[in-house]
């Protein structure tokens, strides 16, 4: 087992310091969110976090975010954060196979820079981070939808899970939690059962602030899930996020604090050598979680796929990307509703579920895989 890149087990610390915090440039707060509670918390958690610029909008569009050329747009908008309202459409919740029943935005869009960002193509506009004000009506649901659901709710496989709600669709919580707030107060309300006693959370990111969730009395009601890859894939093509040894630090101190939790190996790349590098991958995994008692490790696994309109967004982005996003060595799918993407051909699919398969059950026999996709 190679721990080169871990310290030692017994130093690693119960509450590590976070190596990685984002901290906006800018606020922009809509008039319709100005008046909102929970902007409040946002405005105060700015402010400590030393935010100058803070903006009180006269009404409900954001501006400036346009610079004169798209690379000034992508770096102002990635240092902005936006107050706004979520309206009413995006308070329905969806369903979100296969991670979770229901699927809950907090916020839209994430301050980090991954060369295949998942986001890239689905948001329109700058990249700007838009966080929720009106937070009662965004939680709100978790209770009309508690004991609904295809995916975890009754099922043989999750029913232990309850009626679960995806956190992370559209935005890394954990990676703006510092100036919003929003991620503590839903952790917390489940955990105090607000809800009811049936639903869990479920969220997944690539920062390692944990320090206030390590606080919280979260009754093991939400699943934080570390999104990893193999430690070279993770070096090039993350950018802004905590380094991949920072995120199974704080992986550890979490379960050592009681949460469930988890690894969202995504997205899976088949280059030269992937089975050295997932292997190292599982190592680190193996090594961050030995010895933490009643240890509740999930994995679930996403392989790279892009879309016309996601390859031209990140192409956009970052120009010089050494992402392979060619699509003579893809294989073309449709989704149900006409749109295409990109996936790994039939045969690179298969070994590569072979070989996560049957790795994750020798080398971390604990983590059920609840999907590969
Ligand atoms: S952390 Fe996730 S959402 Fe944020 S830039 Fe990276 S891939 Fe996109």
């Amino acid at each position: 087992m190679s721990n080169a890149l871990l310290p030692e087990l017994g130093t690693l610390p119960l509450t590590p310091a976070p190596t990685r915090i984002w901290t906006p440039k800018r606020v922009q707060v809509t008039r319709a969110a100005a008046e909102l509670p929970h902007t409040a918390e946002i405005l105060r958690r700015c402010e400590a976090a030393g935010v100058t610029d803070i903006m009180m909008l006269t009404n409900d569009r954001l501006s400036g975010l346009r610079g004169e050329t798209e690379r000034e747009t992508y770096a102002r908008a990635k240092t902005t954060l936006a107050v706004v309202v979520a309206p009413p459409s995006q308070l329905k919740p969806q369903p979100i196979p296969p991670s979770a029943d229901w699927r809950i935005d907090l916020a839209k869009g994430c301050p980090a820079h991954c060369q295949y960002c998942y986001l890239a193509g689905s948001l329109g506009g700058p990249p700007v981070t838009r966080v929720y004000a009106n937070l009662d009506e965004v939680l709100a649901p978790i209770r009309t939808h508690a004991g609904r659901g295809t995916i975890t709710t009754g099922t043989d496989l999750r029913g232990h899970e309850g009626t679960t709600f995806e956190l992370s669709c559209y935005t890394d919580p954990l990676g703006i939690e510092h100036v919003t707030g929003s991620l503590t107060e839903a952790v917390r309300r489940v955990g105090a059962g607000a809800y009811g006693d049936d639903v869990a959370l479920r969220f997944t990111t690539k920062f390692d602030d944990v320090t206030e969730l390590l606080t919280l009395d979260h009754q093991r009601r939400t699943r934080v899930r570390f999104s990893v890859n193999a430690p070279e894939v993770a070096r090039r093509f993350d950018g802004g996020t905590a380094p991949l040894t920072a995120r199974l630090t704080a992986l550890r101190a979490l379960a050592l604090a009681g949460y469930p939790v988890g690894l969202t190996i995504a997205p899976v790349m088949a280059y030269p050598g992937w089975q050295q590098g997932y292997g190292a991958l599982l190592d680190q995994v193996t090594t961050a979680v030995a010895g933490v008692p009643d240890l509740d490790l999930t994995a679930e696994i996403i392989t790279h796929r892009f879309t016309p309109a996601s390859k031209d967004v990140l192409l956009g982005w970052y120009p010089q990307t050494k992402l392979e996003m060619d699509e003579d060595v893809r294989t073309q799918k449709r989704s149900k509703f006409g749109g295409v993407k990109y996936v790994y051909p039939r045969a690179t699919m298969a070994e590569m579920r072979q070989w996560f398969t049957s790795e994750l059950a020798a080398r971390l026999p604990a983590a059920p895989l609840l999907y590969w996709t």
